[in-house]
């Protein structure tokens, strides 16, 4: 049988950085499929990290997870979000990682003697790459994000494989440009001058887009459009409006309120399958229909850098947060406490008073690590609903045993290696890994089952006796300590196979209205089209608040 051609779709931004070329690459993405496309989407990082697992949130964002325990760059959970689909560890490649592979191939003979130039080899691989996503997702149409902006030295290789891949399969290619188009002055123009240089910067690597997008604050007008045309070198109808918007998940409709689907479709020679987005109008339809609050508060440490609030550590939950707050017909108002201004009494813990409910989201180390505590502690001693994503698990788990057993000194191993009450404790195969300092790809990361209890809360939103959920990290509830909790009111009501690792806490809704916490990160699978069932059980506890 002749091999199914692909379509390539790249999307690079140009201007400057954080103009959401990640969310235009998930839309089109999304609107492709909708149209009755198979789809798959790709994120290259320019950075020689083999992955995002080594960096600082507070650096490079959140570090998502996927299924198969890859831990990458943020945006690959918006494409997750947006085709609701997982994707895999094919669908994610780094510079290091692209130039590793090379070089092993190389010490294995496996380019029989030649001598490997960075060009053409790294744009070989990158293609191989591209073309292995291809057929493990089985996908039609593979869309790209090559990370960085236009111009710059780091993606210039990837630039380079998008050029030696429109003289592969011409026809089947096609470049996508996001660009930005800052307001300028008194009169509020729209200035169209940096994207004209961001064009200038793709031709000089021999490249020209086919689409540009244009970011701006308001709507551009026909006139800006005239003039990105002509000075760029595209057709009017190729360049797509692309405003600011109140929800990221606005941005696919209004895509294609200026055709993009149609526009891409026929130059890459397919034909629409079906209508677009009928589901997704339907969300964006009820974002806009839900007036009723739900105020959550989010207790972190990794959104400061400087001056600078730095929502992007976070970014899963706070989606994960708006879709449940949608499916219980609310609107989410998330606000950010930090866990350490609750240390230094910088800030009253009386302040949790004003939250429908709290969440302490995953987090490393011991900065800020009492503050969260004490935030546990008082959610739950003021029955408001609590929410706790692996660290915040723990660190609850930690307030009890303190509190509760009156194990004063309890604390996790992370925190105080020689605590006489390790009520959080290293998992035994993690040891060795810290003793080597082997800390790359080596927590426990991805898919893992766990068996959950009947008749508990967590019983009640799954409705299964086995759940899939992601996971990263080193630390568990201790064995030794289990059934001292468990005699002290703690319900375990998720717990792995083996029955050894503690997947998820929870009081007894007799003591308490909603305190929960996972060792698991269940914001990570939380899609609009299906929000997760833990976070639908907490909005609706807090929506009674
Ligand atoms: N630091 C904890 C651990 O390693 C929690 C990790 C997390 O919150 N992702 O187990």
């Amino acid at each position: 049988m002749a091999k199914k051609r692909v379509k390539y779709i790249f999307v690079v931004g140009g201007v400057m950085s954080g103009v959401g070329k990640g969310v235009a690459t998930s839309s089109i993405a999304l609107i492709l499929q909708s149209r009755g496309h198979k789809v798959t989407a790709v994120k290259i990082d320019p950075y020689i990290n083999l992955d995002a697992g080594t960096m600082n949130p507070t650096e490079h964002g959140e570090v998502f997870v996927l299924a198969d325990g890859m831990e990458c760059d943020q945006d690959m959970g918006n494409y997750e979000r947006f085709l609701n689909k997982d994707l895999a560890r094919t669908n994610y490649m780094t510079t290091g990682s692209v130039y590793l592979s090379v070089i092993n191939r190389e010490r294995n003979l496996g380019y029989e003697g030649k001598f490997v130039s960075v060009v053409p080899y790294i744009p070989m691989e990158v293609i191989h790459r591209l073309e292995v996503a291809a057929e493990k997702n089985d996908a039609e149409i593979v869309i790209t994000e090559i990370g960085g902006t236009a111009g710059e030295y780091e993606n210039l290789l990837f630039l380079e494989t998008v050029k030696m891949l429109k003289i592969k399969h011409p026809g089947d290619v096609l470049l996508v440009l996001v660009s930005y188009l800052p307001l300028q002055g008194a009169e509020n123009e729209l200035k169209t001058k940096p994207t004209q240089h961001a064009v200038r910067a793709l031709n000089s690597a021999g490249l020209q887009p086919d689409i540009i997008i244009a970011r701006a604050s308001a709507p551009i007008d026909k006139k800006r459009k005239e003039k990105i045309a002509f000075h760029c070198s595209v057709s009017e109808k190729d360049v797509i409006a692309a405003p600011d918007v109140e929800s990221i998940y606005e941005i696919p409709v209004n895509l294609e309120n200026d055709h993009i689907s149609d526009s891409i479709l026929k130059k890459l020679h397919l034909k629409p399958k079906s209508k677009d987005l009928v589901e997704w109008r339907a969300l964006v339809d009820k974002i806009h229909g839900v007036s009723k609050p739900v105020k959550i508060g989010i207790v972190g440490k990794y959104f400061s850098t400087g001056s600078f609030i730095l929502a992007d550590s976070y970014i899963s939950v706070i989606e994960a947060v708006k879709h449940a707050a949608y499916a219980n017909n609310r609107k989410p108002v998330i606000e950010w406490l930090s866990s350490e201004a609750f240390e230094d009494g910088s800030e009253k813990i009386e302040k949790l008073k004003e939250y429908d409910g709290i969440i302490v989201p995953g987090g490393f180390g011991d900065r800020g690590v009492e503050g969260k505590i004490a935030v546990a502690k008082y959610c739950r001693e003021n029955k408001i609903p609590y929410f706790g994503l692996c660290y915040g698990m723990q660190l609850a788990v930690v307030e009890y045993a303190r509190d509760v057993l009156g194990w004063k000194d309890a604390n996790t191993t992370e925190v105080s290696p020689k605590t006489k009450h390790p009520v959080i404790d290293i998992m035994p195969e993690q040891k060795k890994n810290m003793s080597e300092k082997n800390y790359g790809a080596t927590m426990r990361l991805g898919n893992y089952p766990a068996q959950i209890k009947p008749g508990t809360i967590a019983a009640g939103a799954y409705k299964e006796k086995e759940v899939m959920e992601r996971h990263r990290h080193r630390y568990e509830v201790n064995p030794e300590h289990i059934e001292a909790l468990e005699k002290a009111g703690l319900v375990f009501s998720g717990v792995s196979p083996d029955r050894r690792l503690m997947e998820i806490m929870e009081l007894p809704p007799s003591v308490h209205p909603f305190f929960m916490g996972t060792q698991s990160h269940p914001e990570l699978i939380s899609r609009p089209l299906r929000p997760h069932p833990l976070f639908v059980a907490f909005i609706k506890a807090a929506s009674k608040q």
